[in-house]
């Protein structure tokens, strides 16, 4: 056979020397003995450099003693590519290295097999959502990066030069794919990037993140909740049936959750919290940190908090007609954080003015996103659903900068 990879290993014992490959799959025990290379190229093969990239050919034999119950005696061995010394960091993850450390080189960090399988996994995250969008009727779309205008007004926007005129980078796909249920779309999603100007250093931010978006005609918050269980649920399961190889890389023996998820509302979210020593929360307050962690540690799975005050939601979630003060958003949380957001949406023109108005902005800056609503606009809901944090909760990452291959935050921009 003829195997390529990475020199994980070199150990040299005289007469007989091992070699250990690496690919993403796993290690491979290559025995060099001399009488079959010839003295020459003995020689050289046990002077490889680590993380060199090899190939050898030979002949595969059983071996109880190696690390796979088989080793490989190759009559050739040819370096593809010589891996200068010293390494930017060990990927035999057996010396412990910073972040940034890791970042600097990631291409090599990558080759830690744990931080691989991070990515593998997040792939078939991918694949199954996928699946699940299509089985459900939905069309993926794209929709432009490059914006005229912020989609709730404010100022995290990346301000980019374009030709003569002012333009920004999408904080999110929420108005084009609203407009889309007007162009007879129905059920669309989306995968793609969203940017974020917000100066935040946390665990759990990013300023470029990928975003999972779906929006759902002749749906109301409650369809596109169970859409959005049935989705993470879904992505559960996929992982656990075909990442076997990554769960144990990770050490991980991953729990499926249960659907559906239980459903509190806002104000029942503020009561529960209530009992809790210092709250300093008000009803019409975001949750703040401290109320998050609490109803993380009471429920202990997954959750939807409905209900939300209208104040705090953005102008396109739609209230309850009988009290309006309330309205049909949800986020799904995580015991550890915010998942997704989503909502029940305003699907008339005149209610629509109104609720931007309301919140401070010019509807004149919304027009090319009201015309749409003007011409015959089908009742519906949507959500949009970070993939990185769906990744870091399923695999217990410390850091989205784990789930991230190439992270953007307010200090990095490179590699
Ligand atoms: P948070 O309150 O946690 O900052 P958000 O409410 O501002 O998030 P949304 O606008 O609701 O975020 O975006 C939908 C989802 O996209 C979020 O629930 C989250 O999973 C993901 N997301 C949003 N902003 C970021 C970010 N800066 N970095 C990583 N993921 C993000
Ligand atoms: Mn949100």
């Amino acid at each position: 056979m003829t195997l390529a990879g990475f020199a994980h290993e070199t150990r040299d014992l005289g007469g007989i020397a091992f070699l250990v490959l690496r690919d993403r799959k796993g290690l491979a025990q290559i025995t060099l003995v001399k009488k079959l290379l010839g003295k020459d190229a003995f020689k050289m093969a046990r002077s490889i450099s680590r993380e060199s990239v090899v190939q050898v050919k030979g002949t595969v034999k059983a071996e109880a003693k190696a690390p796979r119950g088989f080793e490989i005696l190759p009559t050739e061995v040819k370096v593809l590519s010589a891996a200068e010394v010293p390494l930017p960091l060990d990927p035999t993850e057996k010396v412990e290295c910073e972040l940034d450390t890791r970042l600097d080189a990631r291409f090599m960090d990558i080759r830690r097999p744990s931080v691989l399988a991070a990515f593998e996994i997040e792939s078939g995250v991918l694949q199954s959502l996928r699946d699940y969008f299509y089985s459900h009727g939905m069309t993926e779309v794209f929709t432009p990066k490059i914006v005229a205008a912020a989609t709730e007004g404010g100022t995290d926007l990346f301000p980019i030069s374009y030709f003569e005129k002012e333009a920004f980078l999408n904080q999110s796909p929420q108005l084009y794919k609203q407009m889309l249920m007007s162009a007879g779309m129905d059920r669309v999603f989306e995968i793609g990037p969203i940017f974020r100007a917000e100066e935040h250093d946390t665990r759990r931010h990013l300023n470029e993140a990928i975003s999972i978006d779906v929006e759902v005609s002749f749906a109301d918050d409650r369809d596109v909740m169970e859409l959005l269980e049935g989705t993470v649920s879904k992505a559960y399961s996929y992982v656990k049936e075909n990442c076997d190889y990554q769960l144990q890389v990770l050490n991980l023996d991953l729990q499926v959750p249960k659907v559906p998820f239980r459903r509190i509302t806002y104000t029942e979210a503020l009561e529960m919290a209530s009992e809790r020593a210092g709250v300093t929360m008000q009803w019409g307050d975001d949750l703040d940190t401290e109320t998050e962690k609490f109803l993380g540690e009471t429920i202990g799975e997954h959750y939807f908090l409905t209900d939300w005050p209208s104040s705090i939601k953005p102008y396109y979630t739609l209230p309850y007609e009988d009290k309006p003060e309330v309205c049909r958003g949800f986020d799904l949380m995580h015991p550890r954080m915010e998942l997704a957001s989503g909502a029940q949406r305003v699907h008339d023109y005149n209610l629509l003015v109104k609720r931007i108005e309301e919140k401070g902005l010019e509807p004149e800056g919304f027009s090319f996103y009201l015309k749409a609503f003007r011409y015959g606009m089908p009742p519906h809901a949507g959500w949009g659903l970070g993939l990185s944090r769906l990744v870091m909760t399923m695999l217990k990452l410390e850091n989205i900068r784990d789930a991230v291959i190439f992270p953007r935050d307010r200090r990095r921009l490179v590699p």
